[in-house]
């Protein structure tokens, strides 16, 4: 094995306890404690743990969660109606909808309605608008596509000048660390479901940012080697060793990579932690923003 571990984890621990001293801080000087609405429409079990995994990391930090939990038949007008009711709350920075919503409800009308002044997941249009303008920042970057970044800079890795490839280019992973790839002046390819021959456009990247969905479809000969690979893919593949039946791979062959790559994120351990991280991290800047901070 040649390639350095990226630990997520502990870098997404490490970002924790940074912003459980500013969120001190801002109580100390301030009297001000950031607020995160988490809004939850129905019963999905894997959207009900993404969401107590949320309002727990919230209660680490010190930040205040307010736990919003709607019935599944509840109405698109009720929901917007419960999205306002929050934009005008003082006591609330930043509002998360947790997705999918169920299918009589048009997600983006729902989306399109949080102020983006509390967009802490960074899905508004205008965020996402302001991402690809240059000389334009938006109030929020999209969590997950933030965290990729922060795992490159933690790790010491440049990015100025170096050729990056993503695979995918979805609204919530793909375009947007695209569009912070760019800012960040590198080079950019990107690759998708309809591109020919994606392993040669992989094969030239300094970085890979995986994020297609796809259980360990990037192999080792697909590498430059010494990239730098972040894994942003979570498939659960059939286990039967394991209890629960299945384990869950990334979009990268991680025993093959491995052995090529100059750095590289696990699957879990990686990316996923620091989804959670940049989320806590934007709500405390939404909340450091209204006070002038
Ligand atoms: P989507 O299904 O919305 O998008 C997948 C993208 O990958 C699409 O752009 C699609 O292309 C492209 N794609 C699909 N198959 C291929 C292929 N064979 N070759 C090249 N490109 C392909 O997924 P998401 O962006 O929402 O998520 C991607 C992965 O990241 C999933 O495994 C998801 O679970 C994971 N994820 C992990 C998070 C974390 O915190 N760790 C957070 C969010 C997602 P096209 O546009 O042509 O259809």
């Amino acid at each position: 094995m040649s390639a350095k571990i990226i630990d997520g984890k502990a870098i997404a621990q490490t970002i924790r306890s940074e912003i459980a001293d500013e969120v001190r801080l801002l109580s100390q000087n301030h009297a001000k404690v950031p607020g995160l609405a988490v809004v939850i429409v129905g019963n999905r079990k894997d959207s009900q743990s993404y969401v107590n995994m949320k309002r727990k990391a919230c209660a680490e930090v010190g930040i205040k969660s307010f736990d919003i939990d709607l019935p599944e038949q509840v109405s698109e007008p009720e929901l917007i109606a419960k999205v306002h009711e929050l934009n005008a709350n003082p006591e609330v920075h930043g509002i998360l909808v947790q997705l999918p919503l169920p299918k009589h409800i048009n997600e983006e009308n729902v989306l399109s309605e949080i102020s983006i002044e509390k967009d802490v997941d960074g899905f508004h249009p205008l965020n996402i608008g302001k991402l690809a303008m240059k000389g334009r920042d938006p109030l929020f970057q999209p969590c997950t596509p933030k965290g990729c970044l922060e795992l490159l800079s933690r790790s010491g890795i440049s990015i100025k000048g170096k050729k990056a490839v993503v695979v995918g280019r979805s609204n919530i992973v793909g375009l947007p660390v695209s569009l912070l790839l760019l800012k960040a002046d590198a080079t950019i390819s990107i690759v998708h479901s309809r591109t020919t021959d994606p392993e040669s456009i992989i094969r030239e990247a300094d970085i890979v940012i995986a994020a297609a969905g796809q259980a360990m479809m990037i192999k080792g000969d697909w590498i430059k080697p010494g990239a730098a690979v972040i894994d942003v893919g979570t498939n659960a593949v059939d286990d039967p060793s394991k209890k629960s039946g299945y384990r869950l791979v990334g979009d990268v062959d991680f025993h093959e990579v491995s052995k090529v790559a100059g750095w590289i994120t696990p699957v879990p351990g990686g990316v996923g932690p620091m989804t959670v991280a940049m989320l806590l991290r934007n709500t405390l800047d939404g909340a450091k923003r209204v006070i002038g901070q």
